[in-house]
């Protein structure tokens, strides 16, 4: 018999509050699993004979997310897409920091199939990222819905590689980025678009999800892998300090400096427009170049992708020909200085557009 595994790890679809009619005010991550997945109706139909098993991972609001959960759920992703009956997971998680775990986790399955640690076709099981923009206490809680929808599209034969869904919509772990503070409408997949939208529990594909699911590059190859995957599974691994810095009017560089002093390993610049930077933020941005600590530069526009051509000694942050958003190019430098594929001094090389 098929199983779908409930990763649950907090956030508001699991949040409560003390009136039906609060939105704002309520406590992201209080209610257990078994009780979400009671309150999604008809779900034991929508499941068919496909068996449902949960746990009970962490119980977080994502805005505090940190490396150690990162870890331990790789490690659980791992444990159950590694086990023939499993068809794949639902993960719930809060809104805040999604698109960066949907990040985290598309590498890391990626990295483990190269590992080793799956093989090809468990890593290119569907992971669905589930979440809510209103507390499961809500009056018009958008939490149920979302899960039947998780469940709806890990069901569908075409399904592959980390998704969120959210909305009626299914995202892209490469393009998923919050947009939205409040609206039940968070997410957007940008200039890429949605993968799918989900209707009446059908699953209408735009595009083929198993599109760039996999697809080689310097992280997922044999080496780095074995390396990025042996710091993962590690609970004293020391996770590289790589932080983003926005390119902004009145900008003088100070706070690269001032990084640099505390110990960075390693800067994102969100810089303006086409990823552009002041050009006191270059300069300072070349001084900790020839450091030896890596800096990328990304945009700060909500939407699109910057696009490479234009001239600067700070390399685009790119992976498999597309510019990453900053806080994806953020978690992408944590694991490649992890894996040893970015020794500082390389850092231009792996990364020029
Ligand atoms: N702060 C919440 C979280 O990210 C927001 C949400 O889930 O919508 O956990």
């Amino acid at each position: 018999m098929k199983k779908i595994v409930v990763l649950a790890t907090g956030g508001t679809i699991a949040g409560a509050s003390a009136s039906a009619a609060d939105g704002v005010a309520y406590r992201a991550g209080e209610v257990p699993v078994g009780a979400l997945l009671e309150q999604v109706p008809g779900l034991q139909q929508l499941l068919g004979d496909c068996a449902l098993a949960a746990e009970q991972v962490a119980q977080v609001n994502s805005k505090d997310m940190d490396y150690a959960l990162w870890q331990r759920l790789a490690l659980r992703c791992t444990h159950w897409l590694a086990q023939d009956d499993v068809q794949g997971l639902v993960i719930t998680h809060g809104t805040d920091t999604l698109e960066e775990t949907a990040w985290f986790l598309q590498r890391m399955l990626d990295v483990a199939a190269s590992a080793g640690v799956l093989r090809a076709e468990q890593a290119r099981k569907p992971v669905v990222l589930s979440s809510a923009m209103r507390p499961s206490t809500a009056r018009l809680s958008d939490g149920p819905q979302n899960l039947a929808d998780a469940v709806s599209v890990l069901l569908d034969s075409r399904a592959s590689g980390v998704l969120a869904v959210a909305a009626g919509h299914v995202h892209a772990a490469c393009d998923v980025h919050k947009v939205q503070p409040y609206r039940v409408d968070a997410f957007s997949s940008g200039d890429a678009g949605v993968l799918a939208h989900v209707e009446e529990g059908a699953v209408r594909w735009l595009r083929d999800p198993a599109a760039r699911v996999g697809e080689a590059d310097d992280l997922a190859t044999a080496a780095p892998a074995q390396a990025l995957w042996t710091a993962v599974q590690d609970e004293e691994t020391q996770w590289p300090w790589v932080e983003i810095l926005v390119s902004h009017a009145g900008n003088d560089g100070r706070s690269l400096g001032a990084c640099r002093q505390a110990g960075v390993q390693g800067v994102v610049l969100a810089g303006s427009g086409n990823a552009t930077l002041h050009e006191q933020v270059e300069q300072a941005a070349c001084a900790l170049m020839q450091q030896g600590v890596p800096v990328w530069r990304s945009s700060r526009c909500l939407e699109g992708r910057a696009v490479p051509g234009a001239e600067s000694p700070v390399p685009l942050a790119v992976c498999r020909g597309q510019v990453l958003r900053p806080v994806q190019a953020r978690t992408e430098m944590v694991l490649q200085l992890l894996a040893g594929v970015l020794p500082a001094e390389a850092a231009t090389a792996k990364t020029s557009a």
